[in-house]
């Protein structure tokens, strides 16, 4: 079955009970038992709920996992799978991860014990230097934000295998649609569904998903256990979301392409983050362990152009953080999603001032452009 058909008709698609071709939402937070003891398969909502197993069943199949979760945030996914270990483990992580992960890493984690060595992922040598006798996992992003480097997903789990250390790869920025880390060797995915999943910028959700049956047996004692679980109401959202993601991404890969070739073009743009763009570096690694380059665009104004200018120019695309939604979303990192990265190591990492992150929706992409060339003109 093609992708775009399996995102449709995979996982629980219909209501066994009536046939309802879209998932009822449950919301109910407890279910009657027939009878004392046994083992019912609906008993209470925090342990599982119908709706929200539906989507769970559906980003497991689109994954190519054995059980998917669902969380309250991409931030409860992510916490929830660093729940899997113990204090005096250690973990390798990418150094350019999303800054609220670096966050519960950082002023969470460590305080209960957990220890974390940050690392440039494309440098294999650094990641297999980094692994020690306690080490349990390795955990990074691909592409990243917001210089969309690529990390080679089958090498970094060689390394993992060798070492039997398992792979986590937040799968956020790619999607299933472009991107399938467990048929690459990684053991967890784990997405915030706030962005392209849910697709309308309008729910909060995480999602992890497993290949490993004891993982996921584990995954399901702690999603039990820390309570963190996505409500009936947003779990349907981010179904529906996911059943258009198809015609989204299709869309979405159009624009980028149009806008990717306006602004390497353009004279106030000093140079463009893409790794679709033939000369990237991540060009090669992005055609062999990805079947789309995402939506995600980064680009530097030459110096002395005025950022405040452009930005405040533009009409159609707005200013706003986040991404992945079907509206184009713009921010500066510096001043915005990673203005908490001091200015010194900000700038040794390429983030620079001029730095611009765009999340290329699904407008018509004339008015995209249009508003693009207004707005840089004034910058
Ligand atoms: C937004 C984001 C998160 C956090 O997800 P929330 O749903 O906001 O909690 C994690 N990873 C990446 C790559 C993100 O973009």
């Amino acid at each position: 079955m093609k992708f775009e058909t399996q995102l449709i008709h995979c996982g629980n698609s219909l209501d066994q009970a009536t046939g309802a071709v879209s998932i009822p939402i449950y919301r109910a937070s407890t279910f009657k038992q027939t009878g004392l003891g046994g083992n019912p398969k609906w008993e209470y909502g925090r342990t599982g709920n119908p709706t929200r197993l539906a989507l769970e069943k559906l980003i497991s199949d689109l994954e190519g996992g054995v059980a998917g979760f669902a969380f309250a945030s991409g931030s409860a996914a992510i916490h929830t799978v660093f729940s899997l270990f113990s204090a005096g483990d250690h973990l390798v992580i990418g150094s350019d991860v999303y800054g609220g992960t670096f966050r519960l890493v950082d002023k969470v984690l460590k305080r209960f014990g957990l220890e974390f060595t940050v690392v440039n992922m494309q440098d294999l040598a650094a990641v297999r230097a980094a692994i020690k006798d306690k080490t349990v996992g390795i955990y990074f992003e691909t592409p990243t934000n917001p210089l969309l480097e690529l990390a080679d997903i089958k090498q970094i789990a060689q390394i993992g295998k060798e070492h039997g250390v398992k792979i986590i790869v937040d799968n956020t920025f790619a999607t299933p649609y472009n991107q399938q880390p467990l048929r690459l060797g990684a053991d967890i995915v784990v997405h915030s569904a706030t962005k392209y999943l849910g697709g309308h910028s309008d729910v909060v959700a995480g999602l992890a998903v497993t290949n490993d049956a004891t993982v996921a047996e584990d995954l399901a004692f702690l999603q039990n256990s820390l309570g963190n679980v996505l409500g009936p109401d947003d779990s349907w959202l981010v179904q529906r979301g996911i059943k258009t993601l198809g015609a989204r991404m299709r869309l979405h890969h159009e624009n980028t392409a149009a806008i990717v070739d306006f602004l390497t073009q353009h004279p106030k743009v000093k140079r463009v983050l893409y790794p679709g763009l033939k000369t990237s570096p991540n060009y090669w690694l992005a055609t062999t362990q990805m079947t789309g380059f995402g939506a995600m665009v980064s680009f530097e104004l030459v110096s002395g152009a005025d950022v405040k200018a452009f930005i405040e120019s533009l009409e159609v695309i707005t200013l706003a953080e986040s991404l992945g939604g079907i509206e184009s979303l713009i921010e500066v990192p510096a001043i915005m999603t990673h203005g908490s990265i001091p200015r010194k190591i900000r700038l040794t990492n390429g983030i620079s001032d001029e730095l611009i992150r765009l999340s290329v929706g699904i407008e018509a992409k004339e008015d995209l452009l249009a508003d693009l060339k207004q707005a840089l003109a004034h910058s």
